[in-house]
């Protein structure tokens, strides 16, 4: 306040001093407030100064009035100078709470409008994912069996050496065991162990079913290699089984070549190589006929017309004691396919680990 201001001065030192001046002050001062108030306050901070300006508690107007008229008046004009205060505080009031009404619903309303959901706007559009090129063609092998009757299941990583080794007809000692560095939990050797194929699951599934048994296990299966372009310490299997009472070998290859036309296309040829497991007899590793060159000879199939597709076998009679299956009743098929290398071979994929990098680029090939 300036010392202008007539509200920092009494009325002695205005000149008031009568009845009349007294109403005359009072009615300058409220056009005075009428004046500013039905200004437009085009912000808060503006409304909260002439907020300030009148009803602060120190130097507003009101305040003012209060210590230096109505606390410095004659007792003659007291009771006058008290009245009309009492008119001014009122009119003050009333004015500004009906300002601040309209202000309130005034930014109310913006914010409904600003919160107004227009649905003429283009939509937020999400990426979504793919599924990985492994998942895909996890799904692939499983629906081309399942097609044939066979159902999947799922078994631990964590296995025994039991089901990964003896009850496949892998003892102790047998060299086998040494072409699958194994992984052995810490601290636990011997009594647990990662899984170096899904082949345990032929035996857990055999323990609980009775035959027929047609299944595939997907899964991961882990071993002590080097880590390079074509290998990891972990990679994908999927395994099969088939167990019935009048299981052929000829069965075993209709199997086989319907697998490789149904993965590779209607023209592939298969062969079968004499191959060795412990726990199939006898043993073969299926090649069928290079997809991309129909087996002329190409880079993929390094120039020999043929590429490996998977180890397999009929079951080794053997493996039944362990399941106390009849092996004069029953027969059947086993195989084990490598996921991965599958998956490279038929997608084109050089190096192993472009599919455990997550690199977006070379996963958004595989749509
Ligand atoms: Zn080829």
């Amino acid at each position: 306040m300036t010392t202008s201001d007539p509200t920092a001065q009494t009325l002695e030192q205005l000149g008031v001093k009568t009845l009349e001046a007294v109403g005359e002050k009072f009615a300058e001062l409220r056009q005075r407030f009428d004046d500013q108030s039905s200004l437009h306050f085009s912000n808060r901070e503006n409304w909260q100064v002439f907020l300030v300006k009148w009803t602060g508690r120190k130097s507003g107007v009101l305040s003012q009035i209060t210590n230096n008229w109505l606390k410095m008046a004659s007792p003659e004009l007291k009771p006058v100078v008290g009245q009309e205060l009492n008119k001014l505080k009122a009119h003050v009031e009333s004015i500004i709470a009906e300002r601040q009404r309209a202000i309130e619903a005034a930014s109310e309303q913006s914010a409904a409008a600003r919160d107004k959901i227009d649905l003429s706007l283009p939509g937020i559009e999400r990426s979504f994912g793919t599924r990985h090129l492994i998942r895909q063609t996890f799904e692939e092998l499983q629906q081309i069996f399942i097609a044939i009757g066979f159902s999947v299941v799922q078994g631990p990583e964590i296995e025994t050496p039991y089901y990964n080794f003896e009850a496949l007809n892998i003892p102790e000692h047998h060299p086998a065991r040494d072409n699958m560095d194994t992984f052995y939990i810490e601290g636990v050797r011997n009594s647990h162990l990662l899984r170096t194929h899904t082949s345990p699951m032929q035996i857990r599934t055999m323990e609980k079913e009775k035959p027929p048994v047609r299944i595939v296990v997907p899964g991961k299966v882990y071993r002590r290699d080097n880590p390079d372009a074509t290998h990891g310490y972990m990679f994908h299997q999927i395994e099969g089984l088939a167990v019935d009472t009048d299981i052929t070998f000829c069965d075993f290859k209709g199997t086989v070549e319907y697998f490789a036309r149904e993965f590779l296309g209607p023209k592939t040829k298969t062969r079968l190589r004499p191959s060795y497991f412990p726990f199939t007899e006898p043993s073969a590793e299926v090649d069928a006929t290079c997809h991309v060159c129909g087996g002329k000879g190409c880079r993929v199939c390094k120039f020999s017309g043929w590429i490996e597709l998977f180890g397999a076998g009929m079951v080794n009679p053997a493996v039944y004691g362990f399941v106390k299956y009849d092996p004069e009743r029953l027969s059947g098929f086993a195989f084990g396919m490598g996921v991965d290398r599958l998956a490279m071979m038929k997608y084109g994929v050089t190096e192993v680990p472009l599919l455990f990098q997550n690199d977006l680029r070379f996963l958004r090939q595989f749509p």
